[in-house]
């Protein structure tokens, strides 16, 4: 970083400030992680000079022999990780690789049933201001008044509306998902069924949460939530499908050019990192972690949608509390909380304000915290949310000390 600095001041300082601040900070932002210093190195590498369109041996450039190498690792890894026969590592984001899905495997106006995003879905399984929802006709599901997926209510929506492709997966949801009642859905209403696992895709690599593997048609991911790895996507399939669809053309030419093989490097570093046995010992540690905060935050006082968590997750009912999604957001951001405000369901707050906050341990747990520490954390976000004015300082002062007991790339 002072390389940087003393290079070009401006955006050098701006690096500098932001790494002080993922040092003073806990970040609890779900679908954040701390990358291991190779998997980032790897990213600042001469690999960013490379044009490499197409794919490791038929590439529509010259000298791309030694990005194929990187590349095919990437893949190799990817396969071994996740018990798949087909890997594509070249999205640059889980939006791309949820885009290429749709291009590969339908038809604008073709009906796609989706979670709402109100309740938890992603922007690209159908938000009217996303592809998703701007090209093709979506007919949401979502969860009961409990917060837990309504499955059964899943399934007569597939029937009644007989969709191309249904989409499992979710960006705000606490528990384990059922890929084997998803999968019947599917099958009862003659529809695709995509499993988007980028939340989960650390546990499931792990072993922590089941594989959609065996039940979906197509699973996308991102790299850089759990997975802790580099910012990107990837898309993973049995051999069927991917003959049957085509998704590497959908990448490429389809909806992406060049290949970001410095990126690509990252996510093989990552992949051998989730090869590792202490990859395991990671993940379960984030579980426990959740659900050690989650139990805690109950102690305190608040309502968690559903009671609890199955996974890396939760979220905070504020529903009949003064403090809304936005103002205790802002508020744990003065004390050195880092969160986001999450709609629950039935919000009866706008989205931009919301009831509720999304909560998750994959970063905490990267920085060696445990289940010892969630019950400050917990203590933490209690009094942002109900004495700030008096506690602010306190909660700083607790927040540093634990920031300083678990040091962060020294
Ligand atoms: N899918 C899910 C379930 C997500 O939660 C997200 C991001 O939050 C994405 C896809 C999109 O990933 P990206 O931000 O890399 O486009």
């Amino acid at each position: 970083m002072k390389f940087i600095t003393g290079y070009d001041k401006e955006v050098g300082e701006a690096i500098e400030k932001e790494c002080a601040r993922q040092r003073r900070n806990l970040e609890l932002i779900a679908s954040e992680n701390i990358v291991s210093e190779p998997v980032m190195m790897a990213m600042g590498t001469v690999l960013t000079n490379k044009y490499a369109e197409g794919y490791p041996g038929k590439r529509y450039y010259g000298g791309c022999e030694d990005v194929d190498i990187v590349e095919t690792i990437a893949i190799e890894r990817g396969k071994k990780i996740f018990g798949c026969d087909y890997v594509n590592v070249q999205p640059h984001s889980g939006a791309q690789a949820n885009m290429a899905v749709f291009l590969a495997m339908l038809q604008p106006g073709d009906t796609v049933m989706g979670m709402n995003l109100n309740h938890g879905g992603h922007l690209t399984h159908g938000s009217p201001v996303n592809f998703s929802g701007l090209y093709f006709h979506i007919v949401p599901y979502g969860v009961n008044d409990e917060g837990f997926l309504d499955y059964d209510e899943m399934e007569r929506l597939a029937l009644l509306h007989k969709p191309k492709l249904i989409v499992a997966g979710a960006s705000a949801y606490g528990r384990a998902i059922d890929f084997k009642r998803f999968r019947e859905a599917a099958d009862k209403a003659g529809a695709y069924l995509m499993v988007d696992m980028a939340h989960i895709a650390g546990l499931v690599a792990a072993g922590v949460h089941e594989s959609p593997i065996p039940y979906a048609d197509v699973v996308t991911t991102t790299t850089h939530k759990t997975l802790r790895g580099p910012r990107g996507g990837m898309i993973l399939a049995n051999q069927e499908a991917a003959d049957k669809f085509n998704f590497n053309k959908a990448i490429f030419p389809g909806t992406q050019g060049g290949p970001l093989e410095h990126v690509i490097a990252g996510k093989a570093v990552c992949f051998g990192e989730a090869l590792k046995p202490e990859f395991k010992a990671y993940q379960e540690q984030v579980v426990k972690n959740a659900k050690a905060l989650a139990a805690a935050l109950i102690r305190q006082g608040f309502n968690i949608l559903t009671g609890g968590t199955d996974n890396h997750l939760m979220l905070i009912d504020l529903r009949g509390m003064e403090v809304t999604g936005k103002e205790l957001q802002n508020r744990c951001d003065e004390v050195y909380l880092t969160l986001n405000k999450n709609a629950v369901p039935n919000d009866p707050r706008s989205p931009f304000v919301t009831s509720g906050v999304r909560v998750g341990t994959p970063a905490v747990t990267s920085r060696g915290l445990k289940e010892e520490d969630m019950e400050k954390i917990a203590q933490c976000i209690w009094l942002a949310a109900t004495d700030f004015e008096s506690k602010a300082d306190y909660i700083r002062g607790e927040v540093t000390k634990i920031c300083e007991k678990y040091p962060l790339y020294e």
